[in-house]
This record gives structure tokens, C-alpha cells and sequence, in this order.
């Protein structure tokens, strides 16, 4: 049995508390919450400003890990797309090496669970070891060309089939965004009815985007250009993107809708008005790298969104830490308060994952890891130092 006392505890069930105990087993799980006052001080670890549950990184690509430092910051999405295209499988790098790296620093930084994309087997035999736990996301994509619709299906369901994610771990087929999957590859992938999985989509990541489907124009219309991509097939709607995808998505499911950084207050209302399940996934450090541009957070928190925090891939990110994420959003968006950006990095994250019955919270059952939090000034929230995992 062991017991942690920090000055605050962030359980994300009520109130943060002040003079409590959090008991725990040797494995981590929470046995009981209880009075400080009721407990010998010197058989308690106190661990200084704060106590939580462990992260969530709601949305990250751990296969492209070698590419850390290769593409080039703020080019934006298009020549970033291409560069990763054109050199993921030329990079000198250990691929398996910087995957295993790219794991532990998720774990020194107290990350517990991943949504984590996959459109190679390269980080399975890591995923089988269950050092965090994952919920895998096979991306599919054609380019818009329905004809290869069929066999992109057939191509990656070779790769889903590969994993074996052990117990509590998950994985599903998603779609890459909406710029890059067909109606007919779309219907392919939803043949079924399980509302108890997780589907994540790049969403509005770039105002091309938007411009291919509300008038077919814009970069990403040279962009297939230059790929001798033809889009003869392909009609313009004359609304954003995201009306375009969700209407052939399951409502029923958890959605993770990832990036959002054009998204305006009526694509959100729609979302809202197609799902009760959707979670939108912000990756700010990776949209400054990319596109050198951040959501407008005071549109999602009017929306009262389910909002969640991801790292992105190492191509897109200086490091993976949720930690630094929350630091960017407040740093950015100092309206926000510090419990806000917390919640969403960690129980939202584990209910858009699924996860929620084990993570999220401190809460007696679950074994949501605990981390420790220090502020360079006392409970200073925008100056946090260190997010060191306890358990
Ligand atoms: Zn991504």
C-alpha cells in the first residue's frame, strides 16, 4: 500500500482537494481517498504542488518518430504533406530505435494512453508489450479516387489484422480527412454498427481545405495536380469540409475530430447537431510547426466541445509532451483556466478513447496513473515546470 498528499489533488470528480490522501495498491490502483488528518504524516509521500491523473495524448502518429527534425517548421500542411510522402521511407534512421524513444518520453512525461496512428505495422511490436496503452488508429486514404476504394480497403485491412492489441488496449479502421477519402471508400469503412468504438479524422486542418470543397480551387487542387492525382470524379458541395465527412461517418460512435484549426462556430455547431459523441482533438504545438496558426479556442468552449489534447507525430512536434501542449494552449489562450486544460487532457481524453472506466480520474477502481505537477511560482498555472509520473 502506498500513500501520495500533494497541496492540491486533481481528481477530475469534483473539486480539487486540499489535506487528502490518495491510497493506492502496488500496481497503482486507487484504493481509497481519504482525510490527511487521519493518517501518520510520516507514512505519507507528499509530492509537492499537484496531484492528477495521468495524460491522454488523444492523437499521435508513433511511426513517424524517425522524422523528428527532417521536414522543415512553418511551411504549412501542403508542402509538409508532401515532404513526408516523398521521404518517410529514405530517412537514415532507425525506425524501431526512434519508436521505442519516442515511447519513453511519452512515459517520463507521465502519458498513460494514446490514440495513435497507424498506417504501417512499424510501432505493433511495441503496441503487444503494453507499456501504454493504445488505441490504434488504421488510417485509410485515396486520394479521392473511388475506383482504388476497394483495394486501399484491402490493402490496409492486412495491417489491422497484423495487431493483436492486448487486453484493454483497442483498434479501428479510420478515415486519413476529408480531403483525402472517397464517398465510396467512406461506405467501405462503415459497414457496421458498433457504437462502442473510436473513429478519428484530420479535420480542418488548413484553409485549403475548405476551398476544394466549397468551390474546388485552392493548393490542394495543384497539390493532386502535381501527384498527376485527376479529380475529374470530384464535385464541389459549397460548404466546408467537415459537412462533407460527418454525414458519411456513424453518429453513434465516439468521433475524434483532430486539428480543427479553421474551424468556425457553425462547422462546430454542426458537428454538435450530427453527434452527441463528438470529441474534437487540439495539437497546438503541431499546428504552430506546421501552419504557424492556433484554433480559436473561445469558439469551442461557447460550444461547450468536448475538447482533447494530442501531440501530433515527432515530424510536426519538437518533443511529445501533453505538458508542454497545455503550456502552449495557456501561454496562447490565457482566458482559459488551468482545470480546464487539464480536464481535457485527461478525462476527456479517456472517455474519447473509451478508457474512461480505468483513466482519467483519480477515482477508487481505476488505475489511472498519478503524476506530479510542480509551478515555478506556487500554483502559478501558466508556469508549470515539471509533470513527473509517480505511478
Ligand atoms: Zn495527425
Amino acid at each position: 500500500m502506498k500513500k501520495f498528499t500533494a497541496d492540491l489533488i486533481y481528481t477530475m470528480n469534483g473539486d480539487p482537494l486540499k489535506d487528502h490522501v490518495v491510497i493506492t495498491d502496488n500496481t497503482g490502483l486507487i484504493l481509497s481517498i481519504e482525510r490527511l488528518s487521519d493518517h501518520d504524516v510520516s507514512s505519507v509521500r507528499h509530492l509537492g504542488d499537484a496531484l492528477i491523473p495521468g495524460f491522454i495524448n488523444a492523437h499521435c502518429h508513433l511511426e513517424l518518430s524517425h522524422m523528428k527534425g527532417i521536414v522543415p517548421s512553418g511551411t504549412g500542411l501542403i508542402p509538409f504533406i508532401t515532404d513526408v510522402v516523398t521521404r518517410r521511407d529514405k530517412i537514415e534512421k532507425n525506425i524501431h530505435q526512434a519508436i521505442l524513444d519516442a515511447e519513453q518520453e511519452m512515459i517520463r512525461g507521465g502519458i498513460v494512453a494514446v490514440g495513435d496512428i497507424s498506417n504501417t505495422t512499424d510501432t505493433f511490436e511495441l503496441k503487444t508489450k503494453g507499456n501504454l496503452r493504445y488505441y490504434t488508429f488504421v488510417e485509410h486514404f485515396d486520394f479521392l479516387q473511388h475506383d482504388n476504394a476497394q483495394a486501399v480497403l484491402d490493402q490496409y485491412d492486412k495491417i489491422f489484422q497484423a495487431l493483436s492489441p492486448p487486453t484493454g488496449n483497442r483498434k479501428a479502421k479510420v478515415p486519413h480527412a476529408p480531403y483525402t477519402v472517397s464517398s465510396e471508400l467512406f461506405k467501405l469503412l462503415y459497414p457496421e454498427d458498433d457504437a462502442n468504438l473510436t473513429i478519428s479524422i484530420h479535420n480542418q486542418e488548413m484553409i485549403p481545405e475548405n476551398q476544394l470543397f466549397e468551390s474546388k480551387t485552392g493548393e490542394l487542387t495543384y497539390f493532386y495536380r502535381n501527384f498527376g492525382i485527376p479529380l475529374d470524379n470530384f464535385q464541389s458541395t459549397g460548404k466546408t469540409s467537415i459537412h462533407w465527412a460527418l454525414p458519411r461517418m456513424n453518429p453513434k460512435m465516439r468521433t475524434i475530430l483532430v486539428h480543427n484549426t479553421i474551424c468556425s462556430a457553425e462547422d462546430i455547431a454542426y458537428a454538435h447537431s450530427w453527434s452527441d459523441q463528438v470529441y474534437w482533438a487540439t495539437c497546438p504545438n503541431a499546428n504552430l510547426y506546421i501552419e504557424n496558426r492556433l484554433p480559436n479556442y473561445k469558439l469551442f468552449i461557447e460550444a461547450s466541445a468536448k475538447m482533447t489534447i494530442g501531440t501530433d507525430s515527432l515530424t510536426s512536434n519538437w518533443q511529445l509532451s501533453i505538458l508542454e501542449e497545455m503550456k502552449t494552449i495557456l501561454k496562447y489562450a490565457s482566458y482559459l483556466s488551468f482545470e480546464n486544460v487539464l480536464k481535457w487532457s485527461t478525462i476527456n481524453g479517456a472517455r474519447a478513447l473509451g478508457f474512461e472506466n480505468e483513466l482519467g480520474s483519480i477515482e477508487v477502481d481505476k488505475r489511472p496513473g498519478l503524476v506530479s505537477l510542480d509551478f515555478k511560482r506556487r500554483q502559478h498555472f501558466s508556469e508549470i515546470t515539471t509533470a513527473t509520473p509517480v505511478y
